[in-house]
């Protein structure tokens, strides 16, 4: 049994239109998989839906997580379990201070790893696990007391949702075109940081237009995701065979969708 495993995944929009239309994939701990599909072919769909998201309504099918069935809990409750989306587009909190927010996160998982019981991280293990992370992945030190995302550029919001994921240690972590919009170097950084990630406790499942970052986190099993199904699955090899023969060779139209 998988850590993560996607049975014959239906999603729709609050309008009723299907979007996602039977998906299955098992994720495993020490496992990197990549989907990769075109531009509206439903991948942020299939994301958001996994992570609990309440405008994208699971018609059918079923979510595992540790054999424990997550379709009907909530974003909170599937984080705890360690569950981890890096969002595509982040949202910006004002108020809340990217130190505030990683702490705050941390011990609500906390919590519920001890039965409900408050157990914070201690200030100093947190502040030097914090500063250790930052350093690494190179974010400025300066952001950790701004607001989260508030202003932040492009670049610095995706940095900073690898901040949240190498802070929060998930089982699983499913990245969302974290590498849209990035230079090479913050690429490269990213790419580190999923590498480092993924291990005997965590399994990773990278959602991607562009075969570029797959040339840094090289992925296990290659998913090609089209109109809202998985319509070709390999290792490796099969990212480079899209980057030479692109989306329309599995079918694809210019928009995400099947040629009819
Ligand atoms: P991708 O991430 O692969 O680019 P999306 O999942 O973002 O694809 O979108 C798939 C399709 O669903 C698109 O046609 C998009 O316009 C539509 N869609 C997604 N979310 C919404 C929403 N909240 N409201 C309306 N349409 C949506
Ligand atoms: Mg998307």
């Amino acid at each position: 049994m998988a850590q993560l495993e996607i049975k014959n995944l239906h999603v729709a929009l609050e309008d009723g239109t299907e979007i996602v239309k039977g998906v299955d994939l098992d994720v495993d701990l020490g496992q990197k998989h990549a989907i990769m599909g075109p531009n509206g072919s439903g991948k942020s769909t299939l994301a958001y839906a996994l992570m609990g998201h309440p405008a994208y309504e699971v018609t059918k099918g079923q979510i595992l997580f540790d054999g424990e069935d997550l379709t009907e809990l909530g974003a909170d409750e599937r984080a705890r379990r360690g569950l981890f989306l890096a969002f595509q587009y982040p949202h910006a909190i004002p108020g809340v201070t990217v130190t505030s927010f990683l702490r705050s996160a941390i011990n609500a998982n906390r919590k519920a790893a001890s039965g409900g019981e408050d157990d914070p991280v201690p200030i100093p293990e947190f502040r030097t696990n914090l500063l250790a992370a930052m350093e690494e992945l190179r974010v400025p030190r300066e952001l950790a007391s701004r607001y989260l995302n508030d202003g932040f550029s492009g670049g610095e919001k995706k940095r900073v949702e690898i901040l949240q994921m190498a802070m929060l240690k998930p089982k699983i972590a499913v990245l969302d075109e974290t590498d849209s919009g990035l230079d090479i170097d913050a690429l490269r950084i990213v790419a580190n940081g999923v590498n480092k990630l993924v291990g005997p406790e965590t399994g990773a499942l990278v959602i991607t237009h562009y075969q570029r970052i797959l040339d840094y986190v090289t992925p296990d099993f290659v998913h090609v995701f089209v109109d809202g199904r998985i319509v070709a699955e390999g290792g490796a090899e099969l990212a480079h065979k899209l980057e030479a023969e692109g989306y329309e060779a599995f079918g694809a139209n210019g928009n995400g969708k099947v040629q009819s």
